[in-house]
């Protein structure tokens, strides 16, 4: 679990800041759910035989008894929400919404154990249409970051009785190469081989890549929905490739699947997974409602943009103000709260805790301002302040106290 320092915060900011306008600019509305849920909402959506069931959630008893679990993903919880809150009877939602995300994981580069996600969720749309421009928003969010280095890679899982009969066929096949499963797979086998194919052990690669493919038992309507899908993308150029081997961790998935990776995180590559999940909600007691959605990993796009050197410095203050003497201290406090008055959002750092003047001026460079006011007792008996800008060589000028407003919004 991590700290993320000021130091560190300009890409998260940049992030978000973009993230939450191409979201704005989709229609999509922001959400907030409970961190906590009960155990079971996620033992029956995510599925038992996934990573996150079998090993990763932090679980506890509360005082009441009741098994709670910090939420490992938020796909559960706003479906969870949707339902208790009465939100669909037909009713269609585009949602998002960001925070952290608990999984019990080994830790390494890019895979911690709280790390945040930006989730998308379109409730009531059975696609295509949703599913391409849901993908087409994700495209336009890592233009608009100036990230180049990811790719995407998309594929159906069909309905359920497609997939059931497909799970058969693989059954058939990796029982006959049972000794060469590792011990995960073997356990999988009995209970979801799907997830199998899954598997990130590079020893179960080639055994994995000769199995049969889920494309080949997929039925008419979610071929044609997958076809529709590939013919929308090449329509808006969104570049993709398709993946048959890519059938995601989580459980209540179906048709659509889609995983932006990049070449440039080392083992950790997945920036942003979803599909469709049309069967979840009925699953969890809600009225039979389409929906996908996608989770962006937060910690590892800030990754990307540090690498790319594409973040936006972060914010500097305007102002600094230098003041000398006790009387000119008073008057100082005075002078930044008409600054902030009469400025708005302009950045107006005050020097606190007095010190001289070289001690004062080497605050004012190190807070990046652009401008520094002097108050000392010669300026405050001929009712001025001296304007001294920082960041270029012209010369200090003397303003009198009622023009500065004016005269500073010249000056930035
Ligand atoms: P992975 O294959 O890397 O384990 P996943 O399939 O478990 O990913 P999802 O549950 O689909 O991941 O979560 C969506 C995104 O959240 C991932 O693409 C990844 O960017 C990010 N993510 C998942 N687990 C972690 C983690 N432990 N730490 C940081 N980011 C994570
Ligand atoms: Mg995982």
């Amino acid at each position: 679990m991590n700290d993320v320092l000021p130091a560190d915060i300009a890409p998260w900011q940049h992030l978000e800041t973009v993230a939450r306008s191409v979201f704005e600019a989709y229609g999509y509305q922001e959400v907030r759910v409970p961190l906590v849920e009960h155990t079971e909402l996620f033992s029956r959506s995510i599925g038992e035989y996934t990573d996150i069931v079998e090993k990763e959630m932090y679980t506890f008893k509360d005082l009441g008894g009741d098994s709670l679990t910090l939420r490992p993903e938020a796909t559960a919880g706003i479906a969870r929400a949707a339902i208790s809150n009465g939100m669909l009877r037909g009713a269609r939602h585009k949602l998002w919404c960001l925070g952290p995300m608990f999984r019990h994981e080994r830790p390494q580069k890019g895979r911690y154990r709280q790390f945040y996600q930006f989730d998308l969720e379109a409730l009531g749309f059975p696609g295509p249409d949703i599913d391409i421009e849901l993908i087409a928003l994700s495209a336009r969010l890592w233009q608009r970051l100036q990230l180049t280095r990811v790719r995407l890679m998309i594929n159906s899982l069909g309905t359920p009785p497609a997939r059931a009969a497909y799970r058969e066929q693989l059954q058939r096949y990796f029982s006959a190469h049972h000794a060469e499963l590792d011990q995960d797979s073997q356990r999988r086998l009995g209970g979801n081989p799907l997830r199998i194919l899954d598997s990130k052990q590079p020893s179960m690669r080639a055994l994995i890549d000769a199995a049969p493919r889920l494309t080949d038992y997929l039925d008419p309507e979610s071929q044609a929905h997958f076809a529709a899908l590939c013919s929308g993308l090449d329509d808006l150029g969104v570049a993709y490739e398709v993946n048959p081997r890519l059938v995601r961790g989580l459980d209540y998935y179906s048709r659509t699947v889609f995983e932006w990776v990049t070449d440039a995180l080392g083992s950790q590559d997945a920036v942003c997974s979803g599909g469709r999940y049309d069967g979840l909600i009925a699953q969890l007691g809600g009225e039979p409602t389409p929906a996908i959605g996608f989770a962006m990993g937060v910690e590892r796009v800030v990754e990307l943009l540090t690498q790319s050197g594409s973040v936006p410095p972060g914010a500097t203050p305007d102002i600094y103000i230098v003041a000398d003497g006790e009387r000119a201290e008073r008057e100082a406090l005075r002078l930044a709260e008409r600054l902030r008055d009469a400025l708005p959002g302009r950045g107006v750092l005050l020097n606190l805790g007095g010190g001289n003047f070289k001690t004062q001026f080497r605050r004012a460079d190190r807070s990046g301002a652009r401008l520094a006011l002097i108050l000392g007792d010669a300026e405050l008996d001929r009712g001025v302040v001296a304007v001294k800008p920082l960041r270029r060589e012209d010369g200090q000028i003397d303003c009198p106290l009622n023009e500065l407003p004016v005269r500073i919004a010249a000056l930035l």
